[in-house]
């Protein structure tokens, strides 16, 4: 009796540590996630490790493959200190949402967001604790096409403190006036790019990381018809 209640024993055991493995690969497969900062440890630890797996997440967006999350979980996990792999700096549009569009959780990422993505001295200040307090890998400075604040600055928008904002997108205006649509991609990407050039010449803090290859620094740009971004690298 001893015997055969210890083999029943071994059995469900090895039923359940059977079950609990593969339901460990299974589980991790659905997630479709390699990595995630969420929690103590910190698995993205580099600016590749951080540019990829916002690929990956964009990716899982736009394949409905998106992670299950368990955001009471999250919270849990984050409640005593955060590490987030990357910051983005997007525009205030309804339809960007970065933490949707990257499939990223709590805890994952930083996001400072303003009409038409532009860099000031509140956003480089964010910045600044995010990279050298927080250790943040990567910065993404990520425009999109159809954007209002990149055509109020094409077409002269005035409006109380929107106009001194939009004054800000100007010096990016390039192309044809003949092709307005072709003409506001064109400003949108330049925006992106006058900004990192900005950031790196207006903060000596980030511009330091940026030569040491602490930190990453690259543009992108979201298209709000397709759910897709494409690194400008
Ligand atoms: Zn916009």
């Amino acid at each position: 009796m001893k015997t055969k209640m210890n083999t029943w024993k071994t059995l469900f055991l090895a039923t359940g540590l059977l079950l609990g493995t593969s339901y460990a690969v299974k589980a991790e497969e659905m997630l479709g996630k390699e990595a995630s900062n969420t929690g103590s440890e910190v698995k993205i630890d580099t600016p590749d490790k951080a540019l990829q797996e916002l690929k990956d997440g964009n990716k899982r967006f736009v394949t409905d493959k998106r992670v299950k999350r368990d955001y009471k979980a999250e919270i849990k996990d984050t409640k005593a200190d955060q590490h987030p792999h990357s910051l983005i700096l997007s525009c205030l549009d309804s339809r960007i949402t970065p933490e949707l569009l990257f499939d990223q959780g709590i805890g994952d990422l930083f996001v400072a967001r303003v009409a038409g993505n532009v860099e000031d001295p509140n956003i480089l200040g964010s910045m600044e604790f995010a990279t050298k307090v927080k250790g943040v890998k990567l910065i993404v400075v990520m425009g999109h096409n159809k954007c209002g604040a990149v055509k109020g600055a094409i077409d002269n928008a005035e409006l109380g403190n929107l106009t001194q904002l939009v004054e800000q997108i100007k010096p990016a205006i390039k192309g044809d006036r003949s092709n307005p649509d072709a003409m506001l991609d064109e400003t949108a990407k330049n925006n992106v790019k006058m900004t990192i050039d900005d950031i790196l010449k207006y903060s000596p803090v980030i511009n330091e990381l940026h030569e040491s290859g602490t930190v990453k620094i690259v543009g992108a740009y979201y298209d709000l018809t397709t759910g897709v971004v494409k690194f400008m690298e």
